[in-house]
């Protein structure tokens, strides 16, 4: 069994457009990082974004309005960064504050500059695999992940659990892409989804992204798969100064020695969310300097 080292694989990926961004002359990449509020989880996030962003050599500037802010203000706030020719990507930190409309936000974001990858010309052109399109930081992040630990999923079973449009549904659509690395047949399950173990357990490569701590066990999992585990849940420990310790939806103890590779949890699909925000980014700058 091999565990897919996460951060390493993101520590190179920053590495290669640290080399790109230096090589390049004129105006440096720039990240508009917008945060309504001071949600906890919010603010670690975004300082984490931040520090990748100075690693490369991409300016970020940080927006903080306030949690009062309006649906109004907040559209004129995009509009500006829209408008700003300085600004490459927009990346708007979610959950916003309770009354405001996050998919509005994330549509009235230009495409050229939506590098979370959520504005649904974006899902669109990922569906017609089209690359000029922006695709979501995670499943993007799990794709490079199996990649460059030499998983093709060419003819390979994909099961992904959980349909969200954050996770679920771009990393099914990524994998079933007419690609040499994907080309994948793959089963989507959710939570009305009937004997999913039955279905999970045919999974060459299963990727588990439903939020539920260690759901998946030894019985679900087929010996010899390769088990990417996206779930970050936090489960109460008594022991941890915190008071929790961090989880992933896979049961690591009993599901590891049956596979051959699997992310861990902290340290797998995580840094590589990051890593690709920064990699869209880059690539929104290469874009618009280019248009
Ligand atoms: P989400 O929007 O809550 O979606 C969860 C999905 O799982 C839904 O499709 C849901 O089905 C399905 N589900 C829930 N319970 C289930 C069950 N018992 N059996 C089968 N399917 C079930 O969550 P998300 O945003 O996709 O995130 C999923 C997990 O990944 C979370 O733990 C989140 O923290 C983590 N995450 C990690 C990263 C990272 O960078 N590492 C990034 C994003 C998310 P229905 O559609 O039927 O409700």
């Amino acid at each position: 069994m091999e565990i897919i080292d996460g951060n390493q694989v993101a520590a190179s990926i920053i590495a290669e457009l640290k080399a790109e961004v230096a090589s390049s002359t004129g105006r440096k990449p720039c990240i508009a990082l917008v945060r309504v509020g001071d949600d906890p989880a919010s603010v670690s996030y975004v300082k984490k974004k931040q520090a990748s962003a100075a690693e490369i050599g991409i300016e970020s500037r940080l927006i903080l309005p306030p949690v009062t802010i309006t649906q109004a203000e907040l559209n004129q706030l995009i509009d500006d960064l829209n408008a700003d020719a300085t600004v490459d990507g927009i990346l708007v930190q979610s959950p916003l504050p309770k009354g405001l409309d996050e998919v509005a936000v994330f549509r009235r974001i230009a495409a050229h500059k939506d590098v979370d990858g959520f504005h649904t010309l974006n899902l669109g052109k990922l569906a017609q695999e089209d690359e000029t399109g922006f695709v979501a930081c995670t499943p993007a992040g799990i794709m490079e992940l199996l990649q460059r630990a030499g998983v093709s999923l060419s003819g390979k079973h994909v099961v992904v659990l959980g349909r969200s449009l954050i996770v679920g549904k771009p990393a099914a659509l990524l994998a079933v892409q007419r690609k040499k690395w994907a080309n994948a047949t793959v089963t989507i399950c959710h939570s009305q989804t009937a004997n999913l173990p039955a279905l999970t357990r045919q999974a060459d490569v299963l990727i588990a992204a439903i939020g539920k701590a260690e759901f998946v066990t030894a019985d679900m999992v087929k010996p010899g798969a390769v088990v990417i585990d996206v779930g970050v849940n936090r489960v109460p420990d008594a022991t941890k100064k915190a008071g929790y310790r961090l989880t992933g939806d896979v049961h690591f103890p009993t599901v590891s020695p049956l596979c051959t590779k699997i992310t861990p949890v902290p340290g797998g699909v995580g840094p590589m969310t990051v890593a690709m925000l920064m990699k869209n980014t880059v690539k929104a700058w290469r874009q618009n300097r280019a248009a």
